[in-house]
């Protein structure tokens, strides 16, 4: 079931965006039959979650943070981690890049999101575009040499309303392409736009997403 699920929706992304399979709360067995199915890049949202499986799973599995990040969290993901999501703070962003600069002989640089808020709900979470383009004009992420901005993440409101959903995710992609030609014209790694879970990723697809975040429609539903 997993694998026939992840098949059909590698099959709709047609290569257009990359599926993140959201593991969160789901056992290991869960992840290696999707392993067992081709699938390489997990997603969690949970610091001690992810570095114990990250512990007992296959190495070339890419694992993906996918929720938000306390910045004490942070020295015991940044060893491993291939993606951040959610980078939703300046101070977030300059411990990822302290950690990151010490975790390992001569540091490594570890990409992340920034993460955007354009959904209509209330959260405490992300940038409105407002403030993430104050963050980039600031150019105080140039200094961050253990730490690449490769994209920008968002979620949608959580609502049955498709049109307000595109609408969202529109309004992301604009921006995303805005901040793309503005500061990272000439950075080819800058490229990747995270939106879209399991009731939106096919909205998320038509609007521009390259990195679809699927849980619950691959895994069935989380026990929390
Ligand atoms: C849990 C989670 C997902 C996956 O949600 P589903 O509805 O189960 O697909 C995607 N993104 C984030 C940030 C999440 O926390």
């Amino acid at each position: 079931m997993i694998q026939e699920t992840i098949r059909s929706i590698e099959q709709e992304l047609g290569g257009a965006a990359r599926l993140v399979a959201v593991s969160k709360y789901h056992p290991k067995e869960a992840i290696e039959e999707a392993y067992a199915a081709g699938q390489r890049i997990f997603g969690e949202s949970h610091v001690q979650e992810l570095t114990a499986k990250h512990a007992v799973l296959p190495s070339d599995i890419e694992w993906h943070f996918i929720g938000h990040l306390q910045t004490n969290k942070v020295k015991a993901l940044v060893p491993f981690v291939a993606l951040i999501h959610a980078v939703d703070s300046e101070r977030l962003l300059r411990e990822i890049d302290k950690q990151a600069a010490k975790c390992q002989e001569g540091g490594r640089v570890v990409d992340v999101l920034l993460q955007l808020h354009v959904a209509q709900e209330e959260t405490k979470y992300g940038f409105t575009t407002e403030e993430c383009d104050a963050l980039l004009q600031s150019g105080v992420w140039k200094e961050l040499k253990h730490v690449r901005i490769v994209g920008l993440m968002c979620m949608a409101s959580n609502v049955d309303d498709e049109k307000q959903i595109a609408s969202e995710f529109a309004t992301a992609h604009k921006f995303f392409k805005q901040v793309k030609e503005t500061y990272f014209a000439v950075e080819e790694s800058f490229r990747e736009l995270s939106m879209g879970m399991s009731d939106d990723y096919p909205i998320a697809l038509r609007e521009g997403a390259t990195l679809v975040r699927v849980g619950s429609k691959i895994f069935g539903q989380r026990i929390y």
